[in-house]
């Protein structure tokens, strides 16, 4: 992309996430966010037989300080609630992932079109990256087979405005998520209260719970 044809937007979040993948069923049927004092922890699943769990670590937190136990330990703690256990099992993979925001507001110069990360990465909290890079592909493959069909170039030249609607979206909810869920102030400080009033008012409003359900699996409309 030449220079001058876009601009470029980035944030660095103080805080990685160490994930691992392990041979072992998941402990629940559903995803778990849990935020702890101790900082943010997610179960996740790939499989029957696979897990995928992440907890947030420092950003210069180093893979070998985490032998395979002190991981099991502090997600049991982390995720630890009255009547449910967390299932160990033998790590098969483990890495460290700087959170990070990042895009630019052009995708497209003559006939090259970006699509995916490589025009924006967004904070895997919110669960939008994949599908980010779908959404923009599906926008592309529609203005292709309208251009073959028509040799009318209006919806290529659209796409980066197409795609653009719904990446803000995703990094505003990314960015929301990010904040809402990683521990980020003291626990009993101004800013730790100010965020668990913000979980109190998910549990009890069902207009916010709905904000939260529309972004996290719907925005059909953009
Ligand atoms: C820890 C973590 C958790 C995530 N969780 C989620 C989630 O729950 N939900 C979600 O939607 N997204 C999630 N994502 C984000 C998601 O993985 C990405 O947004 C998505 O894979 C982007 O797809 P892409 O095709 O644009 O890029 P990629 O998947 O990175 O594909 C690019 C491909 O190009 C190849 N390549 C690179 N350079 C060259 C070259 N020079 N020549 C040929 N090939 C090349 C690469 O090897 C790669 O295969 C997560 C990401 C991370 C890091």
């Amino acid at each position: 992309m030449p220079a001058g044809s876009y601009r470029e937007f980035r944030h660095e979040y103080p805080f990685s996430w160490l994930g691992i993948l392990a041979n072992v069923a998941p402990s629940s049927e559903e995803l778990i966010y849990a935020y702890h004092e101790r900082g943010f922890a997610l179960h996740s699943l790939r499989s029957n037989a696979v897990s995928r769990l992440y907890i947030q670590v420092d950003n210069d937190d180093k893979i070998e300080a985490w032998p395979d136990e002190r991981i099991w330990e502090e997600l049991s703690i982390r995720l630890g609630t009255e009547g449910w256990s967390l299932q160990h099992g033998p790590i098969f993979e483990k890495s460290i992932t700087p959170m990070r925001s990042f895009m630019i507001d052009n995708m497209q110069h003559g006939r090259l079109f970006l699509a995916g990360d490589a025009a924006h990465i967004v904070p895997p909290t919110g669960g939008k990256g994949l599908n980010l890079a779908v959404a923009d592909i599906r926008w592309l493959a529609q203005a292709l087979i309208h251009f073959y069909d028509t040799q009318q170039n209006k919806l290529l030249d659209q796409y980066s405005s197409n795609c653009l609607r719904r990446i803000w979206r995703a990094q505003d909810f990314s960015n929301f998520m990010t904040r809402l869920f990683h521990k980020q102030a003291e626990h009993g400080s101004y800013e730790n209260l100010l965020q668990k009033a913000k979980f109190d008012y998910i549990g009890t409003s069902r207009a916010q719970a709905t904000t939260i359900a529309e972004n996290y699996v719907g925005l059909k409309h953009i």
